[in-house]
C-alpha cells in the first residue's frame, strides 16, 4: 500500500494569501502546504481521502489516472470544496465516481452542489456521483479493499477517521471517545492532526496530538492539518520524539 500526502496544511493553506509571516515567505518547499488530503493506492484499488480545493492540482502533481473512491471526513469546504473537479475522472472511467460519506455530509454536498447529485434533467457536462452513506459502526469496502470508519470530534461536530489495513488517517479531530480506540490497535502508520503549539476549540495542539500518539503507540506517526504558526517544518520535525515525523506534501509512504 502506499499513502500519497496531497496536501498538509490547514485550511487557509500556507502560504496563507497576504501573510509576510516568515513560515508563509520560507523558499522550503516542505513549508508550502495545500489542503489536506490523501491518496491511497492498495493492490485493489485507489482511494482519495477528502476533495478540498487543491484537489485538481493535487491530481496534476500526483498523476493520479484513476478514482474508485473519494471518501469524506466532514464536510467543511477545505476537505470538500473541489468537488467539481472529479469532472475529468468521470469523463474518463464513464461512470459515476463513487463518494463515501455520513448522512449529514452527503446531505449538505448535495446541498452545496446540487447540479452534481441531480439525476434528472442534468446538465451535460456536469459530473455525477455514486452516493454511499457510511454508517460509523460498519466497515465497508471499496474494490473489496476493508474500510474501517472511527468516530472522531471535531469541536461539537462528529466527523470520521478511517482505517485501511495497518494505516489509519485521522483529521481535524479534537478529541477521540475511549471505545474508538480499540480500532486503533497495532498500527504501522498513523496520520493524525496537529495545528499548533497553541489550543484550539476543534483541533489538536501539537501537544495534544503528541499525547493521542503516546496513547495509540503505532509504529510511526505523521502530523498534518498544520498550520503556519506551528513553525519552520524542518525546526520542528527535529523536536518530535522518536518515530514522530511531519508530513508533507508529496511525501510517499509505502507499507
Ligand atoms: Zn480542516
Ligand atoms: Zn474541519
Amino acid at each position: 500500500m502506499q499513502i500519497y500526502f496531497l496536501g498538509t496544511g490547514t485550511s487557509q493553506g500556507i502560504p496563507v494569501i497576504g501573510s509576510h509571516h516568515s513560515v508563509c515567505l520560507s523558499n522550503n518547499p516542505k513549508d508550502k502546504r495545500l489542503r489536506v488530503s490523501v491518496w491511497i493506492k492498495t493492490e485493489k484499488a485507489s482511494i482519495v481521502i477528502d476533495c478540498g480545493p487543491d484537489f485538481r492540482q493535487q491530481m496534476l502533481v500526483s498523476n493520479c489516472q484513476k478514482i474508485d473512491a473519494i471518501l469524506f471526513t466532514h464536510e467543511h469546504a477545505d476537505h470538500t470544496a473541489g468537488l467539481d473537479d472529479i469532472r475529468p475522472f468521470y469523463f474518463k472511467q464513464g461512470k459515476d465516481i463513487p463518494i463515501f460519506a455520513q448522512k449529514r455530509v452527503l446531505d449538505n454536498l448535495a446541498r452545496r452542489f446540487d447540479y452534481i447529485f441531480e439525476k434528472e434533467n442534468k446538465y451535460p457536462g456536469s459530473p455525477s456521483v455514486e452516493v454511499n452513506e457510511i454508517n460509523v459502526s460498519e466497515s465497508f469496502s471499496v474494490n473489496g479493499e476493508k474500510i474501517l470508519p472511527i468516530s472522531v470530534q471535531h469541536g461539537n461536530l462528529e466527523i470520521l477517521g478511517f482505517r485501511v489495513g495497518d494505516f489509519a488517517y485521522i483529521t481535524d479531530a479534537s478529541a477521540i471517545i475511549e471505545s474508538e480506540l480499540s480500532k486503533l490497535k497495532n498500527l504501522k502508520v498513523l496520520v493524525i492532526n496537529a495545528l499548533r503549539e497553541e489550543t484550539h476549540h476543534s483541533h489538536f495542539s501539537l501537544s495534544e496530538a503528541l499525547n493521542f500518539i503516546h496513547l495509540i503507540q503505532p509504529e510511526k506517526a505523521y502530523l498534518t492539518h498544520i498550520s503556519h504558526l506551528l513553525g519552520f517544518h524542518d525546526e520542528v520535525e527535529k523536536n518530535l520524539p522518536p518515530n514522530v515525523y511531519l508530513a508533507y506534501d508529496n511525501l510517499v509512504l509505502t507499507i
